[in-house]
């Protein structure tokens, strides 16, 4: 199982929001999409970065509410890991773990084509096993 079996099930519109949105936009548009991090683009449209709700929360814990007028920029992560298409569903969950974070971009032919959360690795690994378990139902009974 690879990255590219959830992306197929996944929405092609690429959220993402610009260097100069202030934190204030980027919290509007973790709310609007229900989503926990999105992809910070410059204006020639290069992935420069990224950002998480984990980010803001920390941002604003140190320097208070003030915090939310300044650019993305100021707090996004600059190295941002990412992921292939043909990357393993495994492998993903282990970059995640060691790495401690949740959210990869999926990056092909040197743009980026989707975001990996998670929550959608758990969601194809609990599919799988229940797909698994009801297979050895079914044999179990044929006998
Ligand atoms: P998260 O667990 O995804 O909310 O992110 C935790 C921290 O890791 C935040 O500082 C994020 O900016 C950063 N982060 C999230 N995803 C990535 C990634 N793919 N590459 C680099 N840093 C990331």
């Amino acid at each position: 199982m690879t990255v590219a079996s959830i992306l197929k099930e996944k929405s092609d519109r690429l959220i993402s929001v610009k260097e100069t949105d202030t934190l204030s936009d980027v919290a509007r548009v973790l709310t609007q999409e229900n989503i926990g991090a999105v992809p910070v683009l410059d204006a020639a449209g290069q992935m420069i970065g990224i950002i998480s709700e984990r980010d803001l929360v920390r941002q604003i814990a140190r320097e208070g509410a003030a915090v939310l007028a300044h650019p993305v920029s100021s707090v996004m992560t600059r190295n941002v890991v990412c992921c292939s298409p043909d990357d393993s569903i495994a492998a993903m969950m282990s970059m995640m773990t060691s790495r401690r974070f949740r959210h990869l971009p999926v990056r092909s032919d040197g743009r980026i084509v989707g975001m990996i959360s998670i929550g959608d690795v758990v969601k194809r690994r609990v599919e799988d096993a229940e797909r698994e378990a009801e297979s050895l139902r079914e044999y179990i009974v044929r006998g």
